[in-house]
């Protein structure tokens, strides 16, 4: 096992790995920049190393400064997180490079599955459903044209190294084509470098449901069952659930075991999502992320797994703990992400924190890297927090949920929290009745 091991980000997701590795006995190294000097996973690590000014390209993307700080601390290994480099297969392969362990896939599983029309196609190869559409990179409009009369209306556009939701766009009809196509390539290639898009049918009533898969890099591959993500704005999730409220046990475990073949037969290690949306009964694969994703405390919670400790012990070489027969779910779980943000237009909202209270209690988790008379920085996202709770069921969920939000106290800034007590309150919620579209429809008319 590693005797030290650095974290190269910041925030509860950088305290969420210094506390699974302190729970193995294994040293932790804190990687941070000039802004974050005072940051509560400067504190919490056993060491720590800054590694530049505030803007993230200079610091916690610097890869030479990364490495530099395994370096003279002596760590072995290196949990990415979740953002900054966390998908990034340069580094993974320059990491493994200077003889240091990468904590998650390959760099070439990375490559693969990074680039959404190959994902789409290894997927597609190895058994997985996806959203009908085109046969890989759609290079001239005249082809967008033929492929949308082809698949039908509405399609949309998506850029192949597109995330976070940029470099997607949908045409509603033949007429909307030359736009959409031309915007999905101009943020492609202004976001991330790469103008090549693809089309799939837009589906007007799906869920996204996320498969959490976890493999032993030795061709053994396990799943976690599904987390409902459908609450969404602009693309992003604001509050998931597990498991998902539309999903039998039959259809997880048939689902499940698509997804953990087909990882198993490509030998991942580590965790992965695979993602998909959800309409009438079927699955369509969306996309894969090669790392821990924001949610997966909901997943621990059901299973009463730790997916770090496991994306560790996997890393040094040991064998996956987790078997397939032994993973049952318990209750129910959910999470809100709380976001430094002022509604109703999300806008960020940086600030000192004059008040901080975490909810506590049976069933109630909250990884938040917040304290009395924080700081937030203006250079980051806006996440300051996840609320997960646990429950025997869905309705004991959303009981302890609305309990934990009212003990919850952030003074200083302007937060997501109230959107929360708010969607608490509606009927669909509490039958667990949305679609991906449901949160965006909700806002305009509450909001
Ligand atoms: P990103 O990598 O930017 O997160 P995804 O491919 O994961 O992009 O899609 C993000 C979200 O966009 C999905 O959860 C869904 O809400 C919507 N979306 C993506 N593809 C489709 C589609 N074919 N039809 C309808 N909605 C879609």
């Amino acid at each position: 096992m590693f005797e030290k091991i650095l974290i190269a980000n910041r925030g509860e997701i950088a305290l969420r790995v210094i506390r699974a590795a302190r729970e193995m006995g294994i040293h932790s190294v804190a990687v941070h920049s000039t802004a974050d000097a005072d940051a509560m996973h400067v504190r919490m690590a056993d060491e720590s190393v800054c590694i530049g000014p505030p803007p993230a390209t200079d610091s916690y993307l610097s890869i030479p400064a990364i490495i530099a700080a395994c370096e003279v601390t002596g760590a072995q290994a290196i949990h990415p997180g979740y953002g900054f480099l966390s998908e990034n297969a340069a580094f993974v392969q320059i990491v493994e490079d200077h003889g240091l362990t990468f904590i998650g896939p390959t760099a070439e599983h990375i490559r693969v599955m990074g680039d959404k029309i190959t994902a789409k196609d290894t997927m597609k190869k190895l058994g997985v459903p996806c959203v009908p559409g085109s046969e890989g990179g759609v290079a001239t409009l005249a082809e967008a044209k033929r492929i949308g009369d082809e698949i039908g209306y509405p399609v949309i556009i998506k850029a192949t190294s597109g995330g976070g939701g940029k470099g997607m766009k949908v045409a509603e009809n033949a007429a909307q084509m030359e736009r959409a196509f031309q915007t999905a390539r101009a943020e492609g290639k202004s976001n991330f470098g790469n103008d090549e898009v693809y089309i799939e049918k837009y589906l007007t009533t799906p869920r996204h449901i996320e498969i959490q898969v976890f493999g032993d890099g030795k061709g053994r591959a396990v799943h976690l069952g599904e987390r409902d993500c459908s609450l969404q704005r602009r693309h992003q999730k604001v509050f998931e659930e597990a498991p998902g409220p539309s999903i039998s046990a039959k259809e997880r475990a048939r689902i499940g075991k698509v997804c953990a073949d087909a990882v198993a037969r490509i030998n991942y290690t580590g965790a992965g999502t695979i993602e998909f949306l959800y309409e009438n009964g079927e699955f369509y694969f969306i996309e894969m992320n090669t790392r821990l994703q924001v949610e997966h405390p909901v997943t621990e919670a059901i299973f009463g797994v730790d997916l770090v400790r496991e994306q560790i012990r996997v890393a040094a070489g040991l064998p996956m703990e987790f078997e397939q027969d032994a993973l049952k779910i318990t209750g129910h779980a959910i999470e809100v992400r709380i976001n430094a943000e002022k509604l109703p237009e999300f806008a960020p909202r940086p600030g000192k924190i004059t008040q901080f209270h975490a909810p506590g209690g049976l069933g109630v988790r909250m990884d938040s890297a917040l304290y009395d008379g924080y700081r937030i920085p203006p250079y980051y996202d806006s996440l300051i927090g996840k609320l997960i709770v646990h429950a025997p069921d869905r309705p004991a969920a959303l009981a302890r949920l609305n309990r934990a939000l009212g003990e919850l106290i952030v003074d200083g800034v302007e937060t997501t929290v109230p959107l929360f007590h708010a969607l608490l309150q509606d009927g669909d919620i509490q039958s667990g009745d949305y679609n991906i579209h449901w949160l965006e429809h909700w806002l305009e008319t509450h909001l």
